[in-house]
């Protein structure tokens, strides 16, 4: 696809939006040269991108200070700087003052080539208000996929975070398509989330154990490993590990759960699971090491008396069978 010269507004593309953003610190000019899921999202290479931002004043060649932050690492200005005897302590900004001041020219040539941009005024001052807003909009899904699962509406706390990854210019998960995505499997997840309660978790109240269950679920749609911006800070659990292993432990719980109802689904494939345990494993994970179990008598996972401070981290890996048949 290519867009056509005239009758462009880029301003309705999101991902020209996003390309502005990537020049608010200095970068060099052909830095996306050749990355085809740029072009692709574009809809034309990102040199043509960045020229229509250049003709319309708001990205140009970068000050000195800038390109030169840009072109060297924090260590290449360290050895510099030894090499003209100067101080090597400070930000990149305060070696490269003193390297400026003790040798202009030299500094200014070693960038001879190099034609390094970035935002102009007006064009910083627009790709900021587009990262305010799009934040803003993170956080104000994000608060709604909450109050969703605080309400037991699983099915649609997924369908909103699936909408806003299939609005993203580079959504996560690779191989994802999140405007077909079906909810099925996490809605199931959820469910599991809040029947269950882990033995690991024995000791923690009710209470505690939804706020833990919000925080897992929140995890798994969002496909990150902690949940302590969703969950209190003054949560006191007494447990072995922190609230927000606490809550893995919960996540980790119905995943297996969810795996072992799977497996029974292909029983003729798999009939049994084999417990791996890690190198650190504590000693009661470490007791279950290599043991195998049929499918209709699997040890619980989380280990409900595991100590390590990371929780257990053992898995139950199928048994796959093709020679019993
Ligand atoms: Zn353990």
């Amino acid at each position: 696809m290519l867009r056509s010269v005239f009758g462009f507004d880029w301003k309705k593309s999101n991902s020209h939006w996003l390309l502005l953003t990537k020049f608010i610190d200095a970068r060099v000019q052909n830095y996306f040269s050749g990355m085809e899921a740029w072009e692709a999202v574009l809809g034309e290479k990102p040199s043509q991108s960045i020229k229509r931002f250049v003709d319309e004043g708001l990205i140009g060649p970068a000050d000195l200070e800038n390109a030169l932050s840009c072109k060297y690492s924090l260590p290449e200005l360290k050895n510099l700087s030894k090499q003209y005897g100067l101080p090597v302590s400070g930000k990149k900004i305060d070696l490269i003052k003193r390297l400026l001041a003790t040798d202009p020219v030299t500094m200014k040539k070693s960038m001879a080539g190099l034609t390094i941009l970035q935002c102009l005024p007006k064009g910083k001052e627009m790709a900021e208000e587009y990262l305010k807003t799009q934040n803003e909009r993170r956080n104000h899904v994000e608060a709604q996929v909450l109050e969703y699962i605080k309400q037991g509406m699983y099915r649609e706390a997924c369908l909103a975070m699936g909408a806003f990854e299939a609005e993203q210019v580079f959504p996560r998960g690779l191989g994802t398509n999140w405007k077909n995505y079906n909810p099925d499997r996490d809605v199931d997840l959820l469910n599991l989330i809040f029947k269950d309660k882990p033995k690991i978790l024995s000791g923690v109240t009710d209470d505690n154990l939804n706020i833990l269950r919000v925080g897992a679920s929140m995890m798994i749609l969002w496909g990150v490993n902690s949940a302590k911006k969703w969950m209190p800070t003054d949560l006191s659990l007494n447990l072995a590990f922190d609230n927000d292993t606490a809550a893995r432990m919960v996540l980790f719980h119905a995943r297996y759960k969810s795996n072992i109802a799977q497996y029974k689904k292909n029983y003729d494939v798999v009939k049994s699971v084999e417990i791996l345990t890690t190198s650190d494993s504590c000693d009661e994970c470490k007791k279950f090491a290599g043991k195998r179990y049929s499918l209709n008598n699997v040890p619980e996972l989380p280990h409900e008396k595991c100590t390590h401070k990371y929780g257990c981290r053992c898995i139950a890996s199928p048994v796959v069978d093709i020679w019993s048949q």
